[in-house]
This record gives C-alpha cells, sequence and structure tokens, in this order.
C-alpha cells in the first residue's frame, strides 16, 4: 500500500509563531521534511472521507495504525503552519483496505465525530492535498511545476508561474428587519432546511459589494448598515466564509427561483429549520436569536 503523507512540524520547535503560508520570503517558513513519529495523529483521507477510529470513542488513526505505510516520494514533505501539535497528512488510494476497528467519514462528519478544531485541520489537510494534487502541471504552459523552494507555493520553472493554495472567498449575511430575519430555501437545500444567504465574491468587488449584489440578486431586497461578524473555512471544496449582518433598506422579497426557490421574514419562535451547528450560518441565525432575547426555537437543524 502507498500511502502519500504530509506531515505537520511540531508547534514551538521549527516554526514558533509564524504562518507557514507566508508569502513574502524571509519572513516564513521553509517547508522542511521531517520523519512522522509513529505515534502522531494522522488525517488520512480516501477520495472525500476522512478515516476514524469509532471504538471505544472517536478519534483519529495514529500513524503506527496503518499498515505497510509507504510514503509516495513525489509527494512527502509538504508541512503546513504548526497549529496543531503533531499531526501527519495522507492519502489513502483508493480501494485499500481499512484497518480494522477504523471508517471512513464525510469529512463534515469530523465535526460530529471529533469536535471543531479536528474538523478544521481536516479540511485544511484536504484542501492542500488536493491543491498539491492539482497543481501537477503548468496552467499556463502545461509543464511539471514543483514546490517553491521558499514559500508555501508550486512554481513552474519553465514560466515562471507561481501558484498558492486556492481559497475562494463567500460571503453569508444575515438579513434582518423589525425584528425578523430572512432565511430562503435553495434547491440544493435538505427538504425543509432555510438559511440565510450566501454567494461567491466576483473578481473585483468588495465584501461588502458582494453582500449587496447577492442579497438583490438572489430576494430583490436592498440592505444598509452592513457589519462584519466572522468568518469560517469551508473546506467543500476550498472556501472561506465571511459572515455580515445587515439590515434591510427597500424592496419587498422576491425570491429569483434559481438560486433561491423561497425566502421570508422570520421571528425566531417562527424559525423553520435551520442548519446544524458546525456552520458560520448557524452562528449568524443564534446571534440574531441573542440580540432579539430568544432563545433557540424547539425546531433545531439536525446534525
Ligand atoms: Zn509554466
Amino acid at each position: 500500500m502507498r500511502i502519500s503523507c504530509f506531515f505537520l512540524p511540531f508547534r514551538g520547535i521549527l516554526f514558533p509563531e509564524k504562518p507557514f503560508f507566508d508569502r513574502h520570503p524571509g519572513r516564513g517558513g521553509v517547508p522542511i521534511f521531517i520523519q512522522p513519529d509513529p505515534n502522531e495523529t494522522i488525517f488520512a483521507f480516501q477520495k472525500d472521507r476522512l478515516l476514524v477510529c469509532l471504538t471505544p470513542d472517536p478519534r483519529l488513526p495514529r500513524v503506527r495504525e496503518i499498515p505497510a505505510a509507504e510514503l509516495a516520494d513525489e509527494l512527502t514533505g509538504r508541512f503546513s503552519r504548526a497549529r496543531s501539535a503533531d499531526s501527519a497528512w495522507a492519502r489513502l488510494p483508493e480501494n485499500t483496505p481499512l484497518p480494522e476497528g477504523m471508517c471512513l467519514v464525510p469529512l463534515r462528519e469530523a465535526w460530529n465525530l471529533l469536535g471543531e478544531a479536528a474538523f478544521l485541520e481536516a479540511g485544511r489537510a484536504r484542501q492542500i492535498m488536493e491543491w498539491i494534487e492539482e497543481t501537477n502541471y503548468c496552467g499556463r504552459c502545461g509543464k511539471k511545476m514543483k514546490d517553491h523552494e521558499t514559500e508555501g507555493a508550486r512554481i513552474c520553472e519553465a514560466c515562471g508561474l507561481t501558484v498558492y493554495p486556492t481559497v475562494s472567498p463567500a460571503i453569508i449575511v444575515a438579513v434582518e428587519r423589525e425584528g425578523k430575519l430572512l432565511l430562503a430555501r435553495s434547491p440544493h437545500f435538505p427538504k425543509g432546511r432555510y438559511s440565510v444567504l450566501a454567494g461567491f465574491v466576483e473578481p473585483g468587488e468588495t465584501l461588502e459589494q458582494a453582500v449587496e449584489r447577492e442579497v438583490f440578486e438572489e430576494v430583490s431586497v436592498r440592505v444598509k448598515e452592513i457589519r462584519y461578524f466572522g468568518s469560517q473555512p469551508w473546506p467543500f471544496p476550498h472556501s472561506l466564509m465571511v459572515g455580515f449582518s445587515a439590515v434591510w433598506e427597500s424592496g419587498e422579497i422576491s425570491a429569483d427561483g434559481k438560486e433561491i426557490e423561497e425566502a421570508g421574514w422570520f421571528a425566531p419562535e417562527e424559525f423553520p429549520e435551520i442548519p446544524p451547528p458546525l456552520s458560520i450560518s448557524r452562528r449568524l441565525i443564534d446571534d440574531f436569536s441573542r440580540r432579539h432575547g430568544r432563545f433557540l426555537p424547539s425546531r433545531e437543524g439536525k446534525k
């Protein structure tokens, strides 16, 4: 069995306080390969699914528990910043028999099983592994690409193209009007689910402009008082969700019929099914409920 591995350095030993993906030479860390400790935990993916041990309690496997681990040379030695103490990343080949007592779970399930920190770390591991695989060849001239010597980047020596890990910013916004929240249904949502509006930022656009445009495009409402709320990496496949609150300014809701099939204003006690706790959409909705002096409604989103 061949396993492609990426290893995280130990916090405080190699790059204390410094992010690995620093784009400025001289300030960032240099990729250095270290051998994994057999006792390190490992984020091992087979396609989109994460390997976990479910008994006796859910946990990540350790390197030594994956049998016949053979590192693929071409994918070895890529690091990320030392946010977690000791973890390795790996891509398991398809159809690899799973070690006893382990199973593969969707990435979202990692949040329920292992907690938010592990979910974020697993998402980051998968994003970077996919980015490396997608940058084997230069998108401009077609030649083979290689790791940048001093930055977390890939470079084509033939034409000089340098590419960084893909991150796609998207806005997500809680629009309120007189104590009610704008909740909408995408045809892609599970049946009965509503959430706040979201959409990708377009080239040349500020985040605030993206908020104004998305809300107007999707439900024909103008907004004002756009305020930053928080953000969340969303590794499906490589989004960064940037959350905002906003206030209705003008217009009546009219769903565009494509991205949004239904939308309306809801007081907290009127909420339909809403997203589960792992997403920033839910944090925005919960924040609205708290600010309006209400506890969460009984009909919470299902996990
Ligand atoms: Zn090139």
